[in-house]
């Protein structure tokens, strides 16, 4: 397998999947740029080696073509000015135009073509579709790990058309390194904390891990399914019933693979799902009716810190409560520092999926842990131990 530190661009067209699928507000104007930064050092090192780059991407949800709203063209300028090199912009991503502007391309020049999603081809992962877009490129690299896990032609199939100049950029290494460090390559003891909404969105997740952790911590609104399956009474606080044979089939499993699973011990309740709500601490298993747990209390605080103190490689997915409203927010808090102050001893930690990126940012402590997965789904996908077609793609020699 090809690797980008390995590899000369000299003289060569750098077809570059990134992921700038970034929010724009009314007047078009990005409103963050973290996106379009993390992608930077695989673009220098394309151009640095004396090569040029044709950089495409998605953004948002375009139904039916062109859309002004969703137009690359909208971030020409922000990516020109973090580069420090004047982006090239084609209107369209395979017309004989923009094949034209790519052959024509000097060393050091960078094109940015069109919203690849106006074309349904895209999502379709159709192969003619992707060999137009190949045609742009001598050397294909994926770094848009958020679109890994989609069978898409410019995330999947194209990488079929470049058998022996295929690789994956920085960003994306680096997630792969992450996850791998966690599911394969992991020093003990091993925790993961859980967290979020629902079991039935982990579910698969958890089940997995069973095989590679020594601790689960359990937090956020799942708790109650597994308290409930425990025996316990939890008041008014969120239930998926047809899941709570499968909590109890989770906890015997962990039993009989060893894992420790830590389910918060108490909780703070509310009587209602609001930031105004009166509010009292108790017992998870005892949870009065007309209340509800939306955070983990002092005693599951303290419970798993410690723990994560312990810990040599962490996992953080889901916060611990409903940490968007002040009064739910010190378990998902505590917990976070708990994984800064253990990376600082020497810990690794990743935190990924959905809110805990959330969570973590909101706490000012995303450069206090390993690493922050960029890829929602993608890594929730990889986390549930699929393998992602992105992936794939590159990883294996013959792919189509
Ligand atoms: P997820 O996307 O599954 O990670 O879920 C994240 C959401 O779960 C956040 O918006 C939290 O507010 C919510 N959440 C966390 N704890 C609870 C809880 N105890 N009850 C209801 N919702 C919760």
């Amino acid at each position: 397998m090809q690797n980008i530190d390995n590899y000369s661009f000299l003289g060569k067209k750098a077809l570059i999947r990134v992921d700038f699928n970034v929010p724009l507000d009314v007047n078009l104007n990005v409103t963050d740029n973290t996106r379009i930064k993390a992608a930077i050092p695989t673009i220098k090192k394309v151009l640095s080696d004396g090569g040029s780059v044709i950089l495409m991407s998605h953004l948002g949800r375009p139904k039916n073509g062109h859309e002004a709203k969703f137009s690359l063209s909208n971030v020409v300028d922000v990516v020109s000015t973090l580069i420090g090199v004047n982006v090239k912009f084609a209107t369209d991503c395979i017309s004989e135009k923009t094949l034209s502007a790519s052959n024509e391309l000097h060393p050091g020049e960078i094109l940015l073509i069109e919203n690849l999603r106006f074309h349904k081809e895209e999502q379709q992962g159709d192969k003619a579709f992707a060999k137009l877009l190949a045609s742009l490129g001598d050397v294909y690299i994926n770094d848009a790990f958020g679109t890994a896990h989609r069978a898409h032609a410019s995330t999947t199939v194209i990488a079929q058309f470049f058998p022996n100049d295929k690789m994956f950029g920085y960003l994306i290494e680096k997630e792969i390194k992450s996850v791998s460090k966690i599911m394969n390559d992991s020093e003990a003891p091993i925790t993961a904390i859980i967290g979020g909404a629902k079991v039935s969105s982990k579910i698969i997740i958890i089940e997995n891990l069973l095989n590679k952790v020594d601790t689960i911590i359990i937090g956020g609104g799942m708790a109650y399914t597994f308290v409930k399956a425990q025996g316990g009474a939890v008041g008014n606080s969120l239930i998926e019933k047809d899941y709570i044979e499968t909590a109890k089939r989770i906890l015997e499993k962990a039993k009989t693979k060893n894992v420790q699973i830590l389910i918060p011990v108490d909780s703070v309740v509310a009587d209602a799902f609001s930031n105004e709500a009166s509010t009292q601490t108790c017992l998870t298993n005892n949870i009065p009716d007309g209340f509800m747990g939306l955070d983990i209390g002092e005693k599951a605080i303290a419970e798993n810190v410690a723990c994560i103190l312990n810990s040599k490689t962490i996992l953080w997915n889901g916060p611990m409560g409903v940490f968007e409203m002040s009064k739910f927010q010190k378990g998902t808090e505590e917990i976070a520092k708990a994984v800064a102050k253990a990376t600082s001893n020497g810990a690794f930690s990743l935190v990924g999926g959905g809110d805990s990126v959330a969570a973590i940012n909101k706490f000012n402590l995303a450069n206090e842990v390993s690493h922050v997965s960029t890829g929602g789904g993608a890594m929730l996908e990889y986390l549930e131990g699929k393998e992602l077609p992105g992936i794939a793609a590159i990883q294996h020699e013959h792919f189509s």
